[in-house]
């Protein structure tokens, strides 16, 4: 099986993928495409530094030796070199989407290996790039390296590639949208966050449920799961990266908030604020919001909370908001939201189109 493979621009000249496909040709017909990016699961100790770095995926399968007993055909490509997920940038996003556009009508599903720290992000990125997904791509990766006796990494990839492959009665993808599975639990992608830098179960989505868990079964939770309307798959790959997340906190300062709103080329903001959207009731920032709006900054409205939505017209705090034009973010993520912003303005929309759209669910990244 060959995937199309084109480089598209020189950004790739530090990490020019290359192909690594192993083949296994006697398999059944349930094909898998593994996508190695790196992170801690592919990571081991440099005795000098005492530091995790990349090896690459040859040494990652030899690891893993159930991947050969799997009975589907799975072939793997990896980045090269692997990247820690710290490195991520949206034109990493590209290629991933480039890679699963080119082979999407070869493949039943995607399983994309990542590092944690930024996995969120990927995956709510990918979910609005892959616009009409109707095949499965599962993002998953460790809390310890693959080669260590009590790694996660194992158990992750292999339910990780189950749930890839898994299939519905009338033989459609049981799971259709871009997911990540980590610690027992798929998680809607753009609905969730990492929240542990030491245990197993490192990510949460705190405003939607599972979408399956995995014990002696894999138990899916069809009702939770998206249900697509049909549809070519339509890549998107432009962002545009002009946009910040501000948290308020007591004491947060007139002149560093209006510095901030004034950052030449800024088009959007995600303002990060108190339990169901409130801010200082302060005239300035008021001001300073209704005239970053009137320069074509969309500014956002997201809660420090991690479970809840935010409700500007709930209490007066939140309702001057509202007044100052800013937007709802309702229960997303951070990550969901900031990935969304670039890429609605990486589509060139206008600012009221921004608004109809952040109003407007996706792919299930917010509740109505
Ligand atoms: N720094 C690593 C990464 O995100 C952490 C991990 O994979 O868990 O690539």
């Amino acid at each position: 099986m060959l995937i199309n493979y084109m480089i598209i621009c020189n950004v790739f000249t530090i990490f020019v993928p290359e192909f690594q496909l192993s083949t296994n040709n006697m398999k059944g017909n349930t094909d898998i495409l593994l996508i190695y990016t790196g992170g801690t699961i592919g990571m081991r100790k440099n005795h000098d530094t005492g530091a995790l770095e990349a090896f690459d995926f040859n040494q990652l399968q030899a690891n893993v030796p159930e991947l050969t007993q799997f009975a589907y055909h799975i072939d793997t490509y990896s980045f090269n070199p692997p990247m820690d997920s710290s490195d991520m940038e949206p034109k990493f996003w590209r290629k991933l989407v480039e890679i699963i556009a080119d082979n999407y009508n070869l493949y039943d599903g995607f399983v994309i290996l990542h590092g944690t720290d930024t996995m969120a992000y990927t995956a709510s990125a990918l979910s609005f790039m892959l616009e009409n997904l109707q095949k499965p791509v599962v993002l998953t990766g460790s809390q310890l390296p693959i080669g260590m006796l009590r790694t996660d990494g194992k158990e992750n990839l292999i339910t990780a590639i189950e749930i890839a492959a898994a299939k519905t009665e009338d033989g459609h993808s049981a799971v259709s949208e871009v997911c990540i599975f980590f610690e027992n639990q798929l998680l809607r992608g753009n609905r969730t966050t990492k929240i542990n830098a030491e245990g197993f179960n490192a990510f949460r989505s705190y405003n939607y449920p599972s979408l399956a868990t995995a014990g002696t079964h894999i138990k899916y939770n069809h009702n939770a799961i998206l249900h697509h309307q049909g549809g070519q798959l339509t890549p998107h790959y432009k962002f545009d990266t002009n946009v910040l997340t501000l948290t308020l906190f007591p004491g947060i300062q007139e002149n560093v908030v209006k510095r901030v709103l004034g950052i030449e080329g800024l088009k959007a903001v995600v303002l990060k604020t108190y339990g169901s959207g409130n801010a200082p009731q302060k005239k300035w920032l008021v001001d300073t919001l209704k005239e970053a709006q009137q320069r074509g900054i969309v500014v956002v409205n997201i809660s420090q909370c991690l479970t809840g939505s935010v409700e500007m017209q709930r209490y007066e705090t939140g309702l001057h908001l509202l007044d100052a034009g800013v937007i709802s973010g309702h229960d997303c993520t951070v990550e969901s939201v900031l990935t969304k912003l670039m890429f609605l303005l990486g589509e060139g929309k206008a600012a009221d189109e921004i608004t109809r759209l952040m109003n407007t669910p996706l792919c299930g990244e917010f509740t109505l």
